[in-house]
């Protein structure tokens, strides 16, 4: 069997995934990049980078994809390892993390998928069968912005059955969002506002449901350690990304002072980034993204480096279909895994793009035994909301 074409996609659907929360990007839709991998024996293969911040990214990840493909055509779609290595290699002379580390990992969940579906068996009986026999989620809540709005927004999660959810109730205030970090201050009325809100997040789920926090990375290492224990008082069960992740002397400062576990890992990229957090101890939970940090192959072979330090994992969600079958299908092999993140408890804007709906229930994701990632992505949904020239604001 031969690779054929490799090509990606930028599709944006319409759905109003973040009501309320007007300073984040494109609140009334949702961008997501795909590949798609075919082969001569009319089998394809399907990965994703979904939310890679912003268009120019996106193109640039797409850009990157379409390169791989033009490697791979003529390629053994089953030589996954080998693939893995070569593109690596290729890809990352100046440096391991980004675009061309979430494109590699896009086409490798591309070939996990073809490998499944050629042997008519789903990814996780590849990769030594399963220890467990459904996935434990965790989402997001809307309404993260007050102490008013959490309340409906956390007591309607919890009566879905699920038994987490995570929220960053500063974001909504930062004036910037993301890209706020100058000094890694936080002002004081924000903070007031957000240990509001959690307080009332906590009243309203009761005492033990999981509320996780993310701190997207934003503060320096006196306002991380401050916000995180005052934090702590409300039994949150981690705090994430407390400070950037370039640094981690800043990570070892936070862990060492604070009350509650931390979490990070989504902006790690493969096993490498990953042997200082297990050697230094500088998380109680991990959380790579299987789209950004080199796909199922990477996935799997860091929630073994995690088992071995007694880490549980807990893999981002870049939010997309295919990100939350990649990683479900890994971690039904994982014996250290927490729960997978999904962005809603509704998956109705995932839905849409997949043949057939993703099996959640009671704050499970149930797999079945259809063969590679489980779903098959809808070509029509697709080509009708294709960006087309992408390189436009839309992008
Ligand atoms: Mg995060």
């Amino acid at each position: 069997m031969k690779i054929t074409n490799v090509r990606s996609w930028i599709v944006k659907i319409p759905w109003d995934h973040n009501p309320g929360a007007g300073m984040l990007r494109d609140p009334g839709s949702r961008a997501f990049i795909f590949v798609q991998v075919d082969t001569d024996a009319g089998i394809t293969g399907w990965g994703e980078v979904t939310t890679y911040p912003g268009p120019v990214a996106n193109r640039a990840v797409a850009a990157y994809i379409n390169e791989i493909g033009e490697w791979l055509r003529g390629e053994d779609p089953s030589q996954i390892e080998a693939i893995w290595q070569k593109t690596f290699r290729a890809m990352t002379y100046v440096g391991t993390r980004g675009a061309t580390t979430a494109a590699i990992s896009a086409v490798d969940i591309a070939l996990w998928d073809i490998r499944g579906k050629v042997l008519g068996q789903p990814i996780y009986n590849l990769l030594g069968g399963p220890v467990r026999d459904r996935i434990a989620l965790y989402c997001h809540p809307y309404g993260n912005q007050s102490p008013e709005t959490i309340v409906p927004a956390a007591k309607e999660i919890k009566a879905s059955g699920f038994k987490a959810f995570k929220m960053d109730p500063m974001l909504p205030h930062l004036h910037v969002g993301n890209a706020s970090f100058l000094d890694g201050e936080l002002d004081a009325e924000v903070e007031a506002k957000a240990l509001e809100t959690l307080a009332a997040a906590r009243e309203a789920v009761g005492p033990h449901f999981e509320i996780l926090i993310d701190a997207h990375g934003l503060y320096n290492v006196p306002t991380a350690v401050r916000l995180a224990n005052k934090m702590a008082e409300y039994n949150i069960h981690w705090f994430e990304e407390p400070v950037p992740p370039e640094s981690w002397k800043a990570l070892k400062q936070v862990k060492e002072q604070v009350a509650t576990a931390i979490c990070t890992g989504e902006r790690l990229h493969t096993r490498w980034e990953f042997v200082p957090i297990f050697e230094g101890g500088l998380a109680d939970f991990i959380m790579p993204d299987v789209t950004w940090t080199g796909g199922i192959s990477e996935l799997k072979k860091i929630a073994t480096m995690a088992e071995a330090y007694y880490i549980p994992i807990s893999p981002h969600d870049a939010s997309g279909p295919v990100n939350v079958m990649a990683g479900a299908q890994v971690m039904m092999t994982v014996p250290n895994f927490y729960k997978l993140e999904c962005h809603r408890y509704d998956f109705s804007g995932y839905n849409i793009l997949v043949d057939q709906p993703l099996d959640v229930r009671d704050g499970c994701l149930h797999l079945t035994d259809r063969p590679g990632l489980g779903i098959e992505l809808n070509r029509e949904t697709l080509e009708k909301y294709e960006v087309t020239g992408a390189g436009t604001a839309n992008g």
